[in-house]
Order: structure tokens, then sequence, then C-alpha cells
């Protein structure tokens, strides 16, 4: 029997699944769904960590934009370090300004959040050499609230009192069967579900041997590596990007202080002389863009549908 400890994943789920989606890097050993006639379906099992880290997942966290350039960008969210965020920050003074209305049409994306874990691949067709191995797996919000939800109890009117299941365990676990249906803006996995709580299995639904359970717990990837460490970046790192990707377009002005530091105040449309041209064409390009969330940062269409994943 291989026991790992769960004690704690559910806190981190429901952490980030509150808390409130982002292109992270390339990673290296990725599944990457094939989608064949425009949808993907393939069976995956979720697994633990290695056991040399603390979390079965790592989460990244971005802002995109398009900028002047007319191509899709990324800037890290600070906020994920604990640090101002000047997009989080300049959306916040948006939103404490406008009706909610205008300050949906004049805000930033929102931080995309991508999270990363260990998968085990039970099922493939479109990709059968794929099957019985282990990546890592990145996915959005959608399926980490999958995940949550699954992992939470709750009371169906019909089925009465259902447990949550712990689908990163080997043993009482749940497949997930992902389902993609590529749309405008890459896959959309929302039709994603997860199954019955039942030991991890080859595809045909027998069960694998201990032997071959303490294989994969052997070989677990690393996640640590693949998680952007944006603890050295600044507010002004940020800020300098943005601007200098959106020429024209100043989020804040800078007031030198007393003791040497930077103060930042919010540059709004409509209020700030100097600036309403360039802020007015971005209200403009706002009303323009397509769907928020799904219109991820991307230099090429493959690199934009696969971080929609
Ligand atoms: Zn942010």
């Amino acid at each position: 029997m291989i026991e790992r400890n769960f004690d704690n994943y559910m806190n981190q789920i429901e952490k980030v699944v509150k808390k409130g989606g982002g292109k992270s890097f390339g990673i290296d050993q990725e599944f990457v769904p094939v989608p064949v006639n425009g949808e993907i379906e393939v069976v995956l099992r979720l697994l633990p960590q290695p056991r040399t880290e603390e979390q079965p997942f790592v989460e990244n966290r971005t802002h995109s934009f398009q900028g002047s350039d007319g191509k899709w960008h990324v800037v890290d969210c600070l906020r994920k370090a604990g640090h101002r965020c000047p997009i989080c920050e300049w959306n916040k003074a948006v939103f404490d300004t406008f009706t909610s209305e205008d300050a949906k049409k004049i805000s930033k994306k929102k931080a995309k959040k991508t999270f990363i874990c260990n998968v085990y691949v039970v099922k493939n067709n479109a990709k059968p050499d794929t099957e019985g191995k282990i990546f890592r797996f990145k996915f959005g919000i959608q399926i980490a609230e999958k995940i949550f939800d699954k992992m939470s109890p709750k009371d169906d009117p019909d089925k009465g009192h259902i447990e949550g299941v712990q689908v990163f365990d080997y043993y009482k676990g749940a497949n997930l069967i992902y389902k993609a249906k590529i749309g405008k803006y890459g896959p959309n996995p929302e039709a994603s579900y997860f199954g019955d709580s039942k030991p991890i299995s080859d595809k045909n639904n027998v069960p694998l041997s201990e032997a071959e359970i303490k294989r994969i717990d052997d070989s677990l990837l690393t996640l640590k590596e693949c998680e952007k460490d944006t603890s050295k970046v600044t507010f002004e790192d940020v800020l300098n990007t943005y601007e200098k990707l959106c020429e024209g377009e100043k989020l804040f002005k800078r007031i030198p202080k007393e003791d040497g530091t930077m103060a930042y105040e919010p540059i709004l449309p409509g209020i700030s002389a100097g600036n309403t041209a360039a802020t007015n064409a971005a209200v403009q390009s706002a009303v323009e863009e397509p769907e928020v969330d799904k219109a991820a940062s991307a230099e090429s269409t493959d690199e934009f549908l696969k971080d929609l994943l």
C-alpha cells in the first residue's frame, strides 16, 4: 500500500479556487492533448506531487493584454507573491471610480491562473503512445474548480450526503474525463468531469498493481521548477513593461517621494488631463476585445491554443 498524506490538499485547492487564470512559460514533459475533429477527450488521473515537494500543483499568474503592436503579451501578476501589482491596482481604481458596467469595459484583464500537476494518462485514443505514462499537466481555473467541487462533501437532493473524493489518491481517487471543444479562443474544457471514486487503472479498467503504483510514485515529475519566481519582480518592472508595449498609455503617474521611493497615482480615463486620448483609445479597444478571460496572450496560434487548456 503506497501511503501518501493528503491532509492539506483541500486547503490548497480551496485557496486557488476562492482567490479567484495566466500563461505560464514552457514546461518540459507536458501532456498536450490532440484534438480530433475539433474536440478533445482523454481520461486522466491526477497524481500527488513528488515526495520532495509539498504541493500537489504549482501556480503561475499573469495578466495578458494587447500591445500597440496588435499582439498579445503577458506580464506577471505580482499579487501571488503577496506584492502590489500595478495591473490589479489600476483595475481596482477603475472599479472604485466608475459604475461596474463602465469599469468592466475599461479595466484590464484580471490575472489568469495556470496550474501544473502530475498526471497519469489512462486513455488517449488520439495518441495511444501516451497511455500509461506520466506527464506534467497544465490546467486553468475551470479544471481547478472541478477538482475543488469533487473534493468537497455535499448534500444532493437525490443521492443524499456525498463525501468529497480525494482525486489525487491512487486508491480512492477518481479519473478526470477531460473533454474540450476547440472554440475561437482555444479549447474550452467546461464539459470535463470526474468519474466515480476507484483505484487507478489502465484503460481497460484493470486496477494497477502495487508494483505499478510504486513505479508511478517513484517517477513523479518535479513541479517546483515550473513555478515562475516573481518574488524579485517589482511594481515598476511590470508597469514599465506594460507601458513600453502599450505606447502612449500611462497607467500611473510616478511621484518621487522625499525618502527616495516612488508613489504611484492611477491615471484613469477622462480624469487625468494629458492622457485622455490614449485612455479613450484603451476604452475603445476594451470594448472591441474578444471575451476577456479566454483570449490569452500569445505570440503564435499554437501557443495561443496551448495556453487555454
Ligand atoms: Zn495583478
